[in-house]
């Protein structure tokens, strides 16, 4: 089987198999060789390693990872599109194909029947309408993962990037940049995809963390209190907080807050009580989390 990653290559399997694309599953395939090898280059992989691919499509890019990798588990949602890896893939003994949601599939027990419990990839041009319950399914279901190397919708990559004081800065920026290093591969334009899709895109890698950069005493109590935060993000934090009905505490349980230990909090830490959240850094919704 020749490389699908030009359009050509595409329009001919599309048409071989009256593949109809859905829009409802983002399906925007690749056809840029150069694109893919540049995504491969970034994620490093190598011969001993185990890819997780997220939306294999017709298997443009799962051509280029069966090449590199060990072992390639690819999950693709849509039934139709089985029978078409089939023979795109054929020639590939060391890839395995899973129809299934990602959303619903148990990535850490994946990780540990094929690669022993050890760190995976993920590498995918991933569908755009849920990005981010992907992404923090990965971190926060505690997959062992060395690296995150994904397609992404532009100003989503922007967001997983900034710090305060700049309007994408969000609940996104804070939970990516708690796990692991965002690093922009590169911008994409819609022509390297059939069909174009309606906004730029770009490659970001995220390199998990051995350690997360800050110490906590919960990380469900320190996101509860991030999403509260950004929840109403134009009101201040302590007005913010004290609305939220689903604050959590040290042991894990539902908490609401009062008015005058956030101020507390921020007395001790020097911060107006005026302050929004989205002017926190990752070390000050640390600081306050450990406080509260
Ligand atoms: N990897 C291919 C490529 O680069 O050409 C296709 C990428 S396309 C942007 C996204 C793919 O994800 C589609 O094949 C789509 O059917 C699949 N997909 C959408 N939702 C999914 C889900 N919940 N679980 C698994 N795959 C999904």
């Amino acid at each position: 089987m020749a490389y699908l990653a030009t359009p050509t290559a595409t329009a001919e399997i599309i048409k071989k198999y009256s593949f109809h694309f859905q829009k409802k599953f983002g399906q925007n395939f690749l056809i840029d060789a150069n694109i893919l090898e540049k995504i491969i280059h970034s994620a490093e992989i190598t011969g001993e390693d185990c890819v997780i691919e997220i939306g294999p499509g017709i298997g443009t890019m799962t051509q280029y990872l069966a090449e590199h990798a060990r072992e390639v588990v690819a999950v693709e949602i849509d039934k139709n599109l089985i029978p078409i890896l089939e023979d795109t893939l054929l020639e590939y003994h060391n890839v395995t194909i899973i129809n299934e949601d990602i959303l619903k599939v148990d990535i850490a027990g994946l990780a540990d029947e094929k690669n022993g419990g050890r760190p995976v990839k993920v590498v995918a041009n991933l569908p755009y309408y849920i990005t981010t319950p992907i992404i923090m399914g990965l971190f926060e279901s505690k997959v062992p993962l060395s690296s995150i190397t994904i397609m992404v919708q532009k100003e989503v990559a922007d967001r997983m990037q900034v710090g305060p004081g700049t309007k994408d800065y969000g609940a996104l920026s804070l939970a990516v940049q708690y796990y692991a290093k965002p690093e922009l591969i590169m911008n994409v334009p819609p022509a390297c995809f059939m069909p174009r899709p309606g906004v730029g895109s770009s490659v970001i890698r995220l390199t998990r963390f051995t350690e997360p950069p800050v110490k906590i005493t919960s990380e469900k109590k320190l996101f509860s209190i991030i999403r509260a935060a950004f929840n109403q993000r134009r009101k201040t934090l302590v007005n913010a907080l004290v609305n939220s009905s689903s604050l959590i505490d040290d042991d894990g349980n539902g908490r609401r807050a009062t008015r005058s230990e956030v101020c507390d909090v921020l007395d001790k830490m020097g911060l107006s009580q005026t302050i929004r959240g989205e002017a926190l850094t990752l070390e000050e919704f640390a600081e306050f989390s450990n406080l509260f």
